[in-house]
């Protein structure tokens, strides 16, 4: 008789404390079980924009080392389509550029990925251009959600006064998992073209899109865990 009051006991004991392991990650963990694949824009022969010989293509890759980290940090499953100075098109294709986009897409199918985010520099020719902005395309409605989530970080954190654009590029338009393409700053503006290659403010950028990233999903109630 004794014997199974300690049975029932020590279960209940247990339950409670997985529950609380349970809670205790949510809330350190909200990314939880969510499948991010990040996109680091450009690579190997094709270098982006530049201004001599800094080139947007190493600032995507250095930036989305960083989101890796923070994404991973908050406890989501992170994949990256590139994580060397490499391009992921084929000898055997012969558009390139085509080739390469094609196979990011793949990769963010193959990966089962909750959602995407491209990381990108911007260019333009009047200099006093700047600030951190996001690209969707309307193919899924969620992806505009997201937009806007991680803009509103961008204004708050990175005191960004740019708005969510609509994109119709290929890659955007032929994906139904949700995600955006991220420009994380102009690096035409000398002010912001520093900021970029400060590893401290990469950091910034991770974070923002990050917190952008659990609060979308935790408005669309999506978290996998609940906070
Ligand atoms: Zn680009």
């Amino acid at each position: 008789m004794l014997k199974r009051k300690y049975y029932t006991l020590i279960i209940t004991i247990l339950i409670l404390l997985l529950l609380s392991i349970q809670m205790i990650s949510a809330k350190t963990l909200p990314l939880m079980g969510i499948i991010i694949t990040i996109d680091p824009g450009h690579g190997g022969r094709d270098s982006g924009t530049l201004y001599g010989d800094i080139l947007e293509k190493d600032l995507n890759l250095a930036i989305s080392k960083q989101l890796e980290e923070e994404l991973s940090k908050n406890g989501a499953i992170t994949y990256m389509t590139r994580n060397d100075d490499i391009d992921l098109s084929s000898i055997y294709d012969s558009r390139k550029k085509r080739g390469d986009l094609y196979r990011r897409l793949l990769l963010i199918k193959n990966n089962n990925s909750d959602l995407y985010l491209s990381i990108h520099i911007n260019w333009y020719q009047n200099s006093t251009y700047k600030g951190a902005e996001v690209l969707y395309h309307s193919i899924n409605p969620e992806n505009e959600l997201l937009a806007n989530s991680i803009m509103k970080e961008f204004e708050t954190t990175l005191g960004s006064t740019r708005e969510v654009k609509k994109t119709d590029l290929y890659m955007y338009k032929n994906t139904t998992t949700p995600g955006v393409l991220i420009e994380c700053g102009y690096l035409s503006n000398s002010t912001e073209r520093s900021l970029l290659q400060d590893e401290k403010y990469q950091k910034k950028i991770a974070s923002a899109i990050t917190e952008g990233v659990i609060n979308y999903l935790k408005e669309q109630k999506k978290l996998k865990y609940i906070v």
